[in-house]
């Protein structure tokens, strides 16, 4: 093995020697190749086969015995059967019951010279060394089918050389003992085309839900297509159809269809059915979030082939409760503006193709949204929504993609500046103002009621989510260091550093947010979100058991400032809408709304769960409605979910970190030490060293009083979680 390895390393040094440009060496290396094609190899290859490579090959009717019945399980946390990927399906059929459509378009794609060859393609390895030389990089292609069926039957996955020498080798035997018919069947019934099916017969059952003889030429395309990268394609329809679509530019390209046929086969749309495995899997998005950590983990066909059991951290209690609140409240959202609008609205509706009538027809764009729940203190993912309806849209906008976050961004600028020195009762100026911009124009951020409020301590301004004094803050404590705080506490999309990062314009994934909001009650430890709790083969053995990855990334007193401000967001601010739904536990969180009202933002925790709601639609510029806040669109289904999958729990308050952190009572309107003349009093929480330490002087409230802070009304307490209320135009403005 050592020698090999230093062999392939030796080999792999040549060849970028040859990719540097070096003429001669090329010329050379076409040379030495010349020869070993003319001379050395084949002399070579008879004689190892003839008296070497003397085994006998097994019978391909042997295959026909074949019939596991391993089934993959994926369960959740609380015992409930998610889905179930059935084991290999393979269904044996003989080469005169497969349609001479799969036989095409497969021949044409891997292997033209198929009938004219002895096992493997001289013209084509020549050519592909030629393309070697030429390019200085590795060619592809070469492989005959006898090749492959060699490969996927006889021969580990080894690489490059030794392999490549047996499988020629191999295929120069099958090829001597088995006619062409007998090879292409054994090729055709042994190949993997995703989803757990092995072979043309199974796959087109499976995918089009009849027998491999009478497969159209459009749909044998489709299965000569998967065989490049099954799972891949299978899963992203638009690359499929590309494939497929060079399918068809394969047999076209040998004469076996016409180019009309082809032009109008390229235009198709891709019809695939998968629906029927995926309409039984419950909780269809997080299930397919796990397929596809099984898949980069343990390859392609791995939960076919296995037969394991699938641990899950999902609580299918806990999602049937997401479902039913987010559905309601979306549907809720969408029939409020099929009410308002015209059924040809040009923001609401758009035109699609309708693959019945063949015609474009206009239709109600889809309001979506997700839901992501996760236990802070394990990562464990308890809920998942990844959008309506997973047979419409696999596109997981729990996990993908991202979206902007308005001001439930807020809390990493406040973060930043706890950390930094500043405290809950410091005060920053909820005065107009403006900042020149990079493109020379002037920047004046407003908020969201247009009023300002003067003088305004920091766990007033987030509590109300008051804009203008947070870009001030933004401004003190620099923007780059909030963006460095966000991505330590979890944010993995990008942000730029400017001022207006504080308003939350960067877009971000759900999954971030809520794996950042977790560090707030887990006090500074940032712990990594999971979906597998273990992985059991059929035997028993555990082939996989998480251990939750965590990393301490602010200190513990920062953190429970933090939580203490977020929860008066919920208890007096911006989130108090959770209270009138009935939500009383000890609970911190934010809300955001993006420009235009496009996206509606909760993201909230207790001290056992955490759990983020977006809402939008898919194109940034339609908007969920007029004032449709994320107290008003997102925090309704926040609340529910919280409040009925939390029922019967311990009621928990926060850790309060030992040492780390100091309550003291504080005057409110001089800030410091409250005495006996104070009449305005909090009991304010502090890092520790950041506490006031001179008392209020005994003058202060003497010479005339000044105003408090806080108790005023805010509009967005008067938010109510019903719809309706009187229309306002919108505005172009974030916040709440
Ligand atoms: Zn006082």
């Amino acid at each position: 093995m050592i020698m090999e390895r230093a062999f392939r390393r030796q080999v792999y040094k040549i060849r970028e020697e040859t990719a540097g440009g070096f003429v001669l060496s090329r010329a050379l290396v076409a040379l030495l190749a010349g020869l070993l094609i003319g001379l050395i190899v084949p002399a070579l290859l008879l004689f190892i086969v003839y008296v070497l490579y003397t085994p006998q090959l097994p019978d391909p009717r042997v295959l026909e015995d074949y019939t596991p019945a391993l089934v993959t399980k994926v369960i959740s946390v609380d015992g409930e059967l998610l889905a179930e990927f059935a084991g290999e399906k393979r269904i044996w059929v003989g080469i005169d019951e497969i349609s001479p459509n799969i036989i095409n378009a497969i021949t044409a794609t891997e292997d033209e010279r198929f009938t004219g060859h002895w096992g493997i393609d001289s013209w084509g390895i020549l050519r592909s060394i030629i393309v070697n030389i030429k390019s200085g990089r590795r060619a592809q292609g070469g492989s005959t089918i006898t090749q492959q069926l060699t490969r996927s039957l006889f021969l580990t996955r080894e690489k490059l050389f030794k392999r490549k020498i047996r499988e020629g080798l191999t295929a120069l035997k099958l090829e001597k003992s088995y006619s062409k018919d007998e090879i292409l069947e054994l090729f055709l019934n042994q190949q993997y085309l995703g989803k757990g099916c092995y072979g043309v017969e199974a796959a087109s059952r499976f995918f089009f839900g009849k027998p491999a003889d009478s497969v159209d030429v459009r749909e044998a395309a489709t299965i000569a297509g998967l065989l490049q990268a099954p799972s891949r394609y299978i899963n992203n329809h638009e690359a499929l159809k590309g494939r497929r679509n060079v399918v068809l530019g394969r047999m076209l390209a040998n004469n076996m269809i016409e180019q009309a046929e082809h032009d109008s086969l390229c235009a198709e749309s891709l019809y695939v059915n998968i629906d029927e495995e995926v309409s039984s899997w419950k909780a269809p998005y997080f299930v397919e979030h796990v397929r596809r950590y099984i898949e980069r983990k343990y390859g392609d066909s791995y939960l076919y082939e296995r037969g394991i059991t699938i641990y899950t951290t999902m609580d299918w209690r806990h999602q049937q409760i997401a479902d039913s609140f987010f559905n309601k409240k979306v549907d809720e959202l969408e029939r409020w503006q099929r009410k308002i609008h015209k059924d040809d609205d040009p923001i609401y509706t758009e035109m699609v193709y309708d693959s019945l009538s063949g015609d474009s027809i206009r239709q109600w764009k889809e309001l979506q949204g997700a839901l992501l729940s996760m236990v802070p203190a394990t990562g464990e993912i308890r809920a998942m929504i990844g959008g309506r309806d997973f047979l419409k849209s696999q596109y997981n906008r729990a996990v993908q993609g991202g979206r902007q976050a308005g001001s439930a961004f807020k809390p990493f600028v406040y973060t930043a500046a706890i950390d930094n020195g500043w405290t809950t009762v410091d005060t920053l100026l909820d005065t107009p103002e403006v900042y020149p911009m990079e493109n020379g124009e002037l920047w004046r951020p407003q908020n969201y009621d247009h009023e300002y409020r003067g003088t305004i301590t920091l766990r007033e301004a987030l509590r109300a989510s008051r804009n203008v004094p947070t870009v001030k803050l933004c401004e003190a404590v620099g923007p780059q260091r909030v963006k460095w705080y966000a991505q330590q506490m979890g944010i993995s999309t990008h942000m730029e550093p400017y001022l207006s990062i504080s308003m939350g314009t960067s877009d971000v994934k759900l999954i971030d947010i809520v794996k950042a909001y977790s560090v707030f009650p887990n006090l500074g430890v940032k712990v990594e979100p999971i979906a597998v709790l273990k992985i059991i083969d059929r035997d028993g053995k555990v082939i996989e058991e998480a251990k939750p990855v965590k990393s301490e990334v602010l200190s513990p007193a920062t953190a429970y400032v933090m939580t203490s401000m977020l929860q008066t967001v919920v208890d007096h601010g911006t989130g108090y809408p959770a209270r009138l739904y009935g939500f009383d536990r000890p609970a911190g969180g934010k809300t955001g709304t993006t420009n235009d009202y496009s996206d509606a933002w909760f993201v909230g925790f207790t001290a056992d769960l955490c759990c983020g709601v977006q809402i939008g639609y898919d194109d940034y510029s339609t908007p969920i409605g007029d004032n449709m806040t994320g107290a008003r669109a997102a925090l309704p289904i926040w609340s529910q979910y919280m409040m009925y999958s939390l029922d019967g729990t311990k009621v928990k308050d926060f850790e309060i970190p030992p040492g780390k952190v100091v309550f003291v009572d504080v005057c409110k309107e001089s800030r410091k030490l409250a005495t006996n003349q104070c009449e305005n009093i909090v009991h304010e929480v502090f890092v520790a060293g950041t506490q006031p330490i001179d008392y209020c002087p005994p003058s202060f409230h003497t010479v005339g009083r000044t105003p408090t802070f806080g108790g005023k009304t805010d509009s967005e307490e008067k938010d109510r979680p019903e719809l309706g209320g009187s229309r306002k135009p919108p505005r172009r403005t974030g916040g709440l």
